[in-house]
């Protein structure tokens, strides 16, 4: 059993979900598809939630307009015959007649999640349409009745398994499954889902919860590249990644994977492909427990709007028990920090999520001397054993020796060398590292 999942792009114009269905319908291995919506969907969908939130309901209403008119011109390209014609106008009817009752009742968050999961119901409905009406056997698969988070927003992985497992056996003749990225049930049963981007996490959880062979993704590049293609203008994609590298990569900043979708997949040892749709003989990359290759640099990646905070105590000389109590106060508000350095009387981190900033900035003033510094970079270097490269650290400073770096992270382990830099540097920094680090014709 093999998981491939599309993301938006992938199935954004008629002719691509035709793509699609040409790959999953390449070779007889068993397989779960898991679909995101289209390009552009959940973003109007937030904005309708926004609007309504706003009591802006004249505004949703044009949105939800807008957007039924998008479905109805993409199902007349997609599909071509009078029963599936009309199988897409119900569905399509289902879904905005929901949008549009939603105008009429007062507006709460756990209606927007509902919104929110209107966009992969659509696209994997239309879907499964086209694959009725070109007599390809597959199956749908509800993601709402296995796909379920906890209390603390956490996949329930082994759950997930048993539903999955129980699903699938009643159906063992069938090998194309259909299923939706994203949306799933919260502990109250509601429907919720998996944050943004999360149809990845989703493929890796299915994954997971499956032992699949493998897990596919698909979307429009040709794997992960060693930097930033929309930045840089020479970049390659790179053949392998260990878990480990992906996963650096993936949180600093590469948009090609969602950060989240690793861990699934490395705990239960399924390798992860990055594929392209565009051109799926590519060979993409790699993504397996084994760090393999060549030691060295292998990709560079940048993470914008990060915030630094710099807590001085003068009584941290060799006071034990000062980076427990500021760890405290970044857990109480469950803040994620990304570097951290330290020095014998201060220490520097950064964060990305600053929701609680001024909860966590007056919490730690208790401690010392808090300085905040927003609008920074991080510079992720990620390679295979990168520490054991004679000289790689003179390389990478020699690149940026025309910026002043923040901060810098070496050692923390040993795939990975952060660097903090001012974020108006990030673009110049990534080229100059380009330039420095690897070889280009
Ligand atoms: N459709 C969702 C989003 O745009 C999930 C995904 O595509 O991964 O965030
Ligand atoms: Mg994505």
């Amino acid at each position: 059993m093999k998981i491939m999942k599309f993301g938006g792009t992938s199935v954004g114009r008629p002719e691509r979900m035709h793509q699609v269905k040409d790959l999953i319908t390449a070779d007889d291995e068993k397989k779960i598809v898991v679909l995101s919506a289209l390009s552009g969907t959940t973003n109007a969908l937030v904005g309708i939630g926004e609007a309504l939130a706003e009591g802006k309901k004249d505004k949703a209403k044009q949105k939800i307009e807008e957007l039924q008119e998008h479905y109805t011109n993409f199902y007349m390209e997609l599909l071509t015959t009078k029963a599936s014609r009309s199988k897409a106008v119900q569905i399509i009817k289902e879904h905005f007649e929901f949008l549009t009752i939603i105008l009429k009742i007062s507006f709460n968050e756990a209606i927007n999640k509902d919104i929110l999961a209107q966009g992969e119901l659509l696209s994997t409905k239309l879907f499964y349409t086209l694959l009725q009406e070109l007599e390809i056997p597959a199956v749908f698969l509800p993601a709402l009745e296995f796909m379920s988070i906890d209390e603390n927003d956490e996949p329930e992985l082994s759950r997930i398994r048993e539903r999955l497992e129980a699903i699938l056996a009643r159906y063992p003749e069938d090998s194309i499954f259909i299923t939706q990225g994203y949306i799933c049930k919260n502990h109250r049963n509601e429907v919720d889902n998996l944050k943004r981007g999360g149809s990845d996490y989703s493929a890796s959880l299915i994954g997971a919860a499956v032992s699949a062979s493998v897990v596919e993704i698909w979307t429009d590049i040709d794997g992960m590249h060693n930097n930033d293609p929309r930045i840089v203008e020479q970049t390659r994609p790179i053949a392998h990644l260990s878990f480990d590298e992906a996963a650096e990569l993936a949180y600093f900043g590469a948009k090609i994977l969602h950060p989240a979708s690793i861990w699934p997949a490395q705990l239960h040892n399924v390798p992860v492909k990055l594929l392209n749709t565009m051109a799926p003989e590519a060979a993409g990359t790699t993504i397996t427990g084994a760090g393999e290759g060549t030691v060295g640099v292998k990709a560079i990646a940048g993470k914008d709007g990060i915030t630094a905070l710099k807590i001085k105590s003068s009584r941290m000389l060799l006071a034990y028990g000062f980076l427990r109590k500021v760890f405290e106060i970044f857990e109480k508000y469950r803040t994620s920090i990304d570097m951290i350095t330290t020095s014998e009387v201060a220490i520097s981190l950064t964060l990305d999520d600053v929701t609680h900033l001024k909860e966590i900035t007056a919490e730690l003033q208790k401690l010392g001397k808090v300085e905040v510094d927003h609008h920074l970079s991080i510079i992720c270097i990620v390679g295979n054993t990168i520490m054991e490269e004679p000289g790689v650290l003179n390389k990478i400073m020699g690149s940026l020796e025309q910026f002043p770096l923040r901060m810098v992270s070496y050692g923390g382990s040993r795939h990975n060398v952060s660097i903090l830099i001012d974020g108006k540097n990030k673009e110049q920094a990534l080229k100059s590292l380009n330039q420095g680090l690897f070889d280009f014709e």
